[in-house]
């Protein structure tokens, strides 16, 4: 059976990792404008790239929680691919393999006029680079493969997204007549999905076990 996740912040909360728009994250005090847009990184780079430099030092050391576990676990027994717009690694750390960025990724950075990524981990963004991922009016990643893979699908979990950022929102209206279901600690009214409504790190281990 093929399984497609599309993940988002939510999955990595349970982690310590804070989404952007529920009570207490990260855009409740920050203007999106200042630090996340397009215009932002063209303007004031160096502003920019420091901002998410920090954001990465907040990442450190931040382990993937039962959600990531469990997704990586069926691997073993499926086809499964992960569709994250998370730039952590928690899904890599959590050894999913099949795994596209589609907001790119924090421990990878690329030139300002270069698409071509190179692996930092932890450190600096060095000198005359930024952070590779996509920022407010910059184009998705993979967007026509991530869809692809949703049309083969037989199942497709939504997990921990407040489905706000286009285009990765329009995925879930891709005609299909696969398996669909939202797990979210906010119930989402959308196309049909079955809504399961509960912590990611507790509800998506239970669910896979329907799988295992
Ligand atoms: P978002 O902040 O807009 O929405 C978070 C969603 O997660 C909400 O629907 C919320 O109800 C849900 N949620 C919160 N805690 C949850 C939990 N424990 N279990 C299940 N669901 C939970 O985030 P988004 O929709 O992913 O979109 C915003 C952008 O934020 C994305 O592009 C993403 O790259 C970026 N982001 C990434 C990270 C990360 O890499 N970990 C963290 C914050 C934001």
């Amino acid at each position: 059976m093929k399984i497609v996740f599309l993940t988002g912040a939510g999955i990595s909360a349970p982690s310590g990792i804070p989404t952007f728009r529920c009570e207490g994250g990260l855009w409740s005090t920050i203007d999106i404008n200042e630090v996340a847009t397009r215009t932002a990184i063209a303007t004031k780079p160096d502003e920019v790239v420091k901002f998410w430099d920090d954001i990465r030092v907040d990442m450190f050391n931040k382990q993937p929680n039962q959600a990531h576990l469990a997704i990586s676990e069926l691997q073993s027994t499926h086809d499964v691919v992960v569709l994250t717009q998370n730039v952590d690694d928690l899904h890599e750390k959590a050894g999913s393999k099949n795994i596209l960025h589609l907001h790119g990724d924090i421990l990878h950075a690329r030139g300002f006029d270069s698409l071509a990524p190179t692996y930092i981990g932890y450190d600096k963004t060095p000198i005359g680079m930024r952070q590779n991922i996509v920022l407010f009016g910059e184009p998705v990643r993979d967007f026509l493969i991530a869809k692809q893979h949703i049309i083969e699908c037989d199942v497709f979990v939504v997990v921990g997204t407040s489905l706000n950022v286009h285009p990765v929102n329009s995925l879930l209206k891709t005609k299909f007549h696969m398996q669909k279901i939202i797990v979210d600690i906010e119930k989402h009214h959308k196309y049909g999905y079955e809504n399961l409504v509960g912590s990611a790190d507790v509800v998506l281990p239970q669910l896979i076990q329907r799988w295992l």
